[in-house]
Protein backbone atom coordinates (compact mmCIF):
# COMPACT_ATOMS: atom_id res chain seq x y z
CA UNK A 1 0.00 0.00 0.00
CA UNK A 2 1.30 3.58 -0.84
CA UNK A 3 2.69 5.59 2.11
CA UNK A 4 -0.23 8.56 3.14
CA UNK A 5 0.84 12.18 3.42
CA UNK A 6 -1.04 15.02 4.69
CA UNK A 7 -1.25 18.69 3.08
CA UNK A 8 -2.65 21.47 4.26
CA UNK A 9 -4.80 23.47 1.59
CA UNK A 10 -6.57 26.73 1.43
CA UNK A 11 -9.17 26.93 -1.04
CA UNK A 12 -10.72 30.08 -2.55
CA UNK A 13 -14.22 29.95 -4.17
CA UNK A 14 -15.41 32.74 -6.62
CA UNK A 15 -19.23 33.50 -5.56
CA UNK A 16 -20.51 31.06 -8.54
CA UNK A 17 -18.50 27.82 -6.92
CA UNK A 18 -19.86 27.99 -3.21
CA UNK A 19 -22.34 25.63 -4.16
CA UNK A 20 -20.28 22.71 -5.42
CA UNK A 21 -20.21 19.32 -2.82
CA UNK A 22 -15.89 19.65 -3.87
CA UNK A 23 -15.07 18.26 -0.38
CA UNK A 24 -17.82 15.47 -0.91
CA UNK A 25 -15.48 14.03 -4.07
CA UNK A 26 -12.64 14.42 -2.42
CA UNK A 27 -13.65 12.19 0.32
CA UNK A 28 -15.43 9.74 -2.18
CA UNK A 29 -13.28 9.82 -5.61
CA UNK A 30 -10.09 10.13 -4.34
CA UNK A 31 -10.45 8.35 -1.07
CA UNK A 32 -9.21 11.21 0.90
CA UNK A 33 -9.27 12.07 4.63
CA UNK A 34 -10.42 15.69 4.82
CA UNK A 35 -10.06 17.90 8.11
CA UNK A 36 -11.74 20.98 7.12
CA UNK A 37 -10.16 23.84 9.77
CA UNK A 38 -11.63 26.98 8.32
CA UNK A 39 -14.80 27.54 6.54
CA UNK A 40 -16.17 30.63 5.61
CA UNK A 41 -18.36 32.86 3.00
CA UNK A 42 -17.84 36.76 2.82
CA UNK A 43 -20.80 38.96 2.63
CA UNK A 44 -20.12 38.81 -1.33
CA UNK A 45 -21.01 34.83 -1.70
CA UNK A 46 -17.39 33.97 -2.28
CA UNK A 47 -16.01 31.09 0.07
CA UNK A 48 -12.81 29.94 1.64
CA UNK A 49 -11.88 26.78 3.38
CA UNK A 50 -8.47 25.63 4.85
CA UNK A 51 -8.55 22.17 5.32
CA UNK A 52 -6.18 18.97 5.83
CA UNK A 53 -6.06 16.33 3.07
CA UNK A 54 -4.62 12.99 3.78
CA UNK A 55 -3.93 10.40 1.61
CA UNK A 56 -1.43 8.81 -1.40
CA UNK A 57 0.19 11.66 -3.12
CA UNK A 58 -1.16 10.55 -6.53
CA UNK A 59 -4.26 10.82 -5.37
CA UNK A 60 -4.37 14.24 -3.44
CA UNK A 61 -2.60 15.16 -6.92
CA UNK A 62 -5.47 13.96 -8.59
CA UNK A 63 -7.77 15.62 -6.51
CA UNK A 64 -6.31 18.92 -7.07
CA UNK A 65 -6.59 18.09 -10.90
CA UNK A 66 -10.16 17.70 -10.25
CA UNK A 67 -10.57 20.75 -7.84
CA UNK A 68 -8.99 23.23 -10.40
CA UNK A 69 -11.31 22.70 -13.01
CA UNK A 70 -14.11 24.34 -11.20
CA UNK A 71 -12.41 27.77 -10.86
CA UNK A 72 -11.10 27.29 -7.26
CA UNK A 73 -7.84 28.99 -6.57
CA UNK A 74 -5.18 26.91 -4.45
CA UNK A 75 -3.01 27.87 -2.07
CA UNK A 76 -0.83 24.93 -1.22
CA UNK A 77 1.97 27.36 0.38
CA UNK A 78 0.52 26.59 4.05
CA UNK A 79 0.71 30.18 4.55
CA UNK A 80 -2.75 30.94 5.56
CA UNK A 81 -1.59 33.44 8.80
CA UNK A 82 1.07 35.21 9.15
CA UNK A 83 3.18 37.04 11.29
CA UNK A 84 5.08 39.69 10.49
CA UNK A 85 7.78 40.19 13.01
CA UNK A 86 8.84 43.81 12.87
CA UNK A 87 5.60 44.70 14.05
CA UNK A 88 4.99 41.74 16.87
CA UNK A 89 6.14 43.31 20.33
CA UNK A 90 5.54 40.10 21.94
CA UNK A 91 3.50 41.28 24.41
CA UNK A 92 2.14 37.83 24.33
CA UNK A 93 -1.87 39.06 24.20
CA UNK A 94 -2.63 36.48 22.09
CA UNK A 95 -0.98 33.59 23.67
CA UNK A 96 -4.09 32.59 25.44
CA UNK A 97 -6.34 32.76 22.25
CA UNK A 98 -4.48 30.16 20.29
CA UNK A 99 -6.01 26.77 20.55
CA UNK A 100 -3.46 25.21 18.74
CA UNK A 101 -0.19 26.52 20.77
CA UNK A 102 1.27 27.99 17.23
CA UNK A 103 1.86 31.29 19.63
CA UNK A 104 3.60 30.25 22.81
CA UNK A 105 6.13 32.27 25.00
CA UNK A 106 9.32 30.80 24.34
CA UNK A 107 10.67 29.03 27.37
CA UNK A 108 14.34 30.72 26.96
CA UNK A 109 15.60 33.84 28.57
CA UNK A 110 13.81 36.42 25.90
CA UNK A 111 10.02 35.00 26.88
CA UNK A 112 9.24 35.74 22.82
CA UNK A 113 6.80 35.06 21.42
CA UNK A 114 7.39 32.58 18.90
CA UNK A 115 4.72 31.72 16.26
CA UNK A 116 5.01 27.99 14.71
CA UNK A 117 3.04 27.76 11.65
CA UNK A 118 2.99 24.18 11.02
CA UNK A 119 0.51 24.43 14.34
CA UNK A 120 -2.01 26.49 13.37
CA UNK A 121 -5.26 26.01 12.43
CA UNK A 122 -6.25 29.20 11.30
CA UNK A 123 -8.96 30.04 13.66
CA UNK A 124 -8.25 33.59 13.21
CA UNK A 125 -8.40 34.80 16.79
CA UNK A 126 -5.17 35.85 16.48
CA UNK A 127 -5.77 38.70 13.89
CA UNK A 128 -9.05 39.12 16.11
CA UNK A 129 -6.99 40.00 19.00
CA UNK A 130 -3.45 41.38 18.34
CA UNK A 131 -3.34 45.13 19.30
CA UNK A 132 -0.33 45.39 17.05
CA UNK A 133 -1.95 44.24 14.18
CA UNK A 134 0.92 41.74 13.56
CA UNK A 135 -1.13 38.72 12.21
CA UNK A 136 -2.73 38.43 8.97
CA UNK A 137 -4.65 36.19 7.08
CA UNK A 138 -3.70 35.14 3.60
CA UNK A 139 -7.09 35.69 2.46
S1 LIG B 1 -0.68 39.96 20.38
FE1 LIG B 1 0.36 40.61 18.47
S2 LIG B 1 2.08 41.87 19.18
FE2 LIG B 1 1.36 40.68 20.95
S3 LIG B 1 2.63 38.81 20.92
FE3 LIG B 1 0.76 38.34 19.78
S4 LIG B 1 1.31 38.77 17.64
FE4 LIG B 1 2.86 39.77 18.90
S1 LIG C 1 -4.86 31.61 13.56
FE1 LIG C 1 -5.52 30.62 15.46
S2 LIG C 1 -4.27 28.75 15.55
FE2 LIG C 1 -3.28 30.12 14.07
S3 LIG C 1 -1.76 31.25 15.27
FE3 LIG C 1 -3.62 32.50 15.21
S4 LIG C 1 -4.72 31.94 17.11
FE4 LIG C 1 -3.20 30.34 16.73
Amino acid sequence: MSDTITRKLMLYFPKCECEKPIVYHLVKDYDLVVNVFRAKVTPEEEGYLVLDVTGTEHNIEQAMAFVRTFNVTINLTGKGVTREDTRCTHCGFCVPYCPSNALRIDDTATREVVFDESKCIECLACIRVCPFGACASAF
